[in-house]
């Protein structure tokens, strides 16, 4: 373990960030006048030092992106802000969801603007393919590294990082973040609207609704509640769920990009990937000209077993000019498909030049693979 002595100043400008922004969401922390002293090691984590009189933040060693250690001095920090405090985040999901949403909103404030929109936009987008329901139980393994540590089942992280985003979704933030102090999640629910209530009791799967049901009709839902329960339904592995949630959206106010992209992506979480093919044609047919609609009609084609139908979309998709790097990288990903890789990585190269997060990041991805191929 080796003391990082300065943070240097983008990091410590982060630092100083969360202790602002912490205050004023939680409330003054534990031991306001004692320092936080940070190490690196092959792990993140934060402790408190009756000896050294200190909070000791250790961060993992060699992050492979500035942000990555930017976000886990946030996460850390937020450790440090409630450490002991009493109230729902003594639960860990809540207290490891509630860290991972107060480093995505804190890091909005730093010059790691960027960092945190990729970091929500990669939990939003993410698959709910591996969703760990059960992660209101999850319990750490202790583990020692010469000091005592904490570690949990490797899908408890992703979990509570995309309930999160969904909760974060029905209540906004303000009101996710209470949780954390109320004393059970049915007295956080109680002081809401019953809109917002209803909504959350599903998001959480807070009984009756924590098993796959019909949903009951709710009162007052607008047709974007709608849409936002069901993608939090899909973030939270219950895609079934999800498909009555969009199918409840008026026929007047459904937008095939929106509500076509959301019911192919249940139906292909379920498996349906021939009606998530016929989904996806509708929303590109409905979007005409949109590289990356064709892409996904592309893809769909080729779970569902129909290479030519895909193949077919890739090449229509590379008949419309990249506009964007999303649409570099849609194209780059097209031409991989068609077995075109030299005009693929020029593609990936531009996408990741371009430096917008995440399509930097996941052409880079790419272009790994495409070298030991
Ligand atoms: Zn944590």
């Amino acid at each position: 373990m080796r003391r990082i002595e300065n943070l240097g100043g983008e990091l410590s400008a982060v630092a100083s960030q969360c202790a602002v922004d912490f205050e004023g969401w939680f409330g003054e922390g534990p031991d306001p006048r004692w320092p936080t002293v940070f190490y690196e090691a092959s792990f993140a984590g934060c402790s408190r030092n009756r000896l050294l009189r200190a909070y000791v933040v250790i961060l993992a060693a060699n992050p492979p992106h500035a942000g990555q250690r930017a976000s886990e001095i946030a996460h850390e920090l937020y450790h440090r802000a409630t450490f002991g405090r009493p109230g729902m985040r003594r639960e860990h999901w809540v207290d490891e969801m509630l860290a991972v949403r107060s480093a995505v909103h804190a890091l909005r404030g730093t010059a790691f603007a960027a960092y945190a929109d990729y970091l929500h936009g990669a939990i939003a987008q993410g698959s709910s393919a591996e969703f760990d329901s059960g992660y209101r139980d999850a319990r750490p393994q202790r583990v020692l590294f010469g000091f005592r540590g904490t570690r949990f089942h490797r899908t408890f992280a992703p979990a509570v990082a995309a309930l999160g985003v969904a909760l974060e979704m029905v209540v906004g933030w303000p009101k996710l973040r209470a949780l954390g102090f109320c004393p059970t999640c049915e007295a956080w629910t109680g002081s809401m609207d019953p809109r917002t209530r209803w909504l959350a009791h599903v998001t959480v799967g807070i009984e009756p609704y924590a098993r796959p049901a019909p949903l009951p009709a709710g009162a007052g839902l607008t047709s974007k509640d709608w849409r936002d329960l069901a993608h939090c339904l899909l973030l939270t592995g219950r895609p079934a769920l999800a498909l009555d949630a969009v199918q409840a959206v008026p026929a007047t106010d459904r937008g095939a990009w929106d509500c076509g992209t959301l019911e192919a992506l249940a139906m292909t979480a379920m498996g349906d990937h021939r009606a998530a093919v016929q989904k996806y044609r509708d929303v590109a047919q409905s979007a005409a000209g949109d590289l990356v609609a064709l892409g996904n009609l592309g893809a769909a084609c080729l779970a569902a077993g129909m290479p030519a139908d895909g193949l077919e979309a890739f090449r229509a998709a590379l008949a419309i000019v990249p506009a964007s790097s999303a649409d570099r990288l849609g194209a780059g990903i097209c031409l991989e498909m068609l077995g075109r890789l030299a005009e693929a990585r020029t593609e990936f190269e531009a996408a990741r030049a371009s430096g917008d997060l995440p399509y930097a990041v996941t052409a880079e991805a790419h272009l790994k693979r495409l070298s030991v191929l």
